[in-house]
């Protein structure tokens, strides 16, 4: 653990843990948070008051900038416990890294390295109890911040509250997904924010979101906005198809960088496959599934993992992919994050951070 001179780090425990009152066999997406939660304060240009405190409400004020101008950003992260109770928390430097370009692109400022990962080990060393061992289960954790100012007015805020919490999750989505292609909403254009984490694009997504749900998708797949030719992303995870040999990606500007993206194409060329990230019609796809080449599709993120794509819709017709069985690529990389994850294979490439180490 590192040692927190800069910023100091207060602790109050709880007095009444919530943990015996959790069915761990039974985990609903962000329903349950843990006992405590890391905050730290931003003002004047400092950052200040560091603390783990037991997870409770915060006072705001009804003028805090966040509310009316959505400085407002996040990310999420998951932790998992080996089989001897060492608990690990995959690549959260990649989120520390992801959290600071959305923090810059929102005019907020940089949370310090010690503050971030210090306090989110220390907060997890804590909380190490609330680390399910389930299979497929995992700590959530959430990092987020958001503009504190209590004045209206367009300007960037004078202070800012960084808290994370943390919650137990089983798996995200439950079954294989039907997306649909949207092509008349937009999520992200060129010079906008789709890059980074902030609370706004994901308001956005939701009315679009629930008309695809009226039509009995699960989620949408962005295109590009300005001919919506291109695929983007699905809501809260990247796209991966497997189309001939090649696994391929959507790339940009206007997509975010999924950390689970990325590890999915670097495990791909380090196994050898032909992995391109790189611009992708929806034509393409769609012809590519007509011939049969696309062998592989499935959604990459860290709440919802690797999710495989049964049926894609688009402008009112719907294409079936080859059964989830018979995927070899996607099963490779879902057994080797796994085992990865909870610890049953070395940790070659570096990804697992020790909680305690
Ligand atoms: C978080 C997120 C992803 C996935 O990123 P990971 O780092 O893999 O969790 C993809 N798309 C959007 C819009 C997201 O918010």
């Amino acid at each position: 653990m590192s040692v927190t001179e800069t910023y100091p780090i207060r602790v109050e425990l709880t007095k009444e843990s919530k943990l015996s009152q959790v069915d761990f066999n039974d985990l609903k997406f962000g329903k349950i948070l843990a006992d405590h939660m890391l905050v730290a304060e931003y003002e004047d240009g400092v950052w200040t008051d560091v603390k783990i405190v037991p997870y409770g409400d915060l006072t705001i004020s009804p003028s805090m900038s966040a509310l009316h101008y959505g400085q407002a950003i996040f990310e999420g992260i998951k932790a998992y416990k080996f089989a001897d109770g060492t608990v690990s928390i995959f690549r959260p430097e990649k989120n520390f890294e992801r959290f600071n370009l959305s923090a810059q692109r929102l005019e907020m400022p940089a949370v310090p390295e010690e503050i971030f990962m210090g306090g989110l080990k220390k907060l997890l060393s804590i909380d190490s109890e609330w680390v399910p061992s389930v299979e497929g289960a995992a700590l959530y954790i959430r990092p987020f911040m958001f503009a504190t100012e209590a004045a209206l007015g367009v300007h960037p805020s004078i202070s800012y509250k960084f808290v994370i919490i943390t919650g137990p999750v089983g798996a995200y989505y439950n079954k294989p997904l039907r997306l649909k292609v949207e092509t008349h909403y937009t999520r992200a254009a060129q010079g906008g924010v789709g890059f980074s984490k902030n609370a706004g694009n994901y308001a956005l997504s939701l009315y679009p979101t629930r008309i695809a749900n009226d039509e009995g998708f699960d989620q949408l797949i962005w295109t590009d906005a300005k001919e919506h030719k291109y695929i983007e992303e699905a809501g809260t995870a990247n796209l991966i198809f497997r189309i001939g040999d090649t696994i391929i990606t959507p790339d940009g500007e206007t997509i975010l960088h999924g950390v689970t993206r990325r590890s999915i194409i670097e495990l791909a060329n380090k196994w050898g496959y032909k992995a391109e990230q790189r611009t992708v019609s929806v034509q393409e796809l769609i012809d590519g599934i007509k011939a049969g080449e696309v062998s592989e599709a499935f959604a990459a993120g860290t709440a919802a993992t690797l999710t495989p794509i049964s049926v894609i819709g688009f402008e009112g017709q719907t294409y079936e992919l080859p059964p989830v069985e018979g995927r070899e690529f996607s099963t490779k990389v879902l057994t080797y994050l796994n085992d990865l994850r909870y610890g049953r294979v070395a940790d070659e490439l570096g990804w697992n951070t020790l909680v305690g180490k």
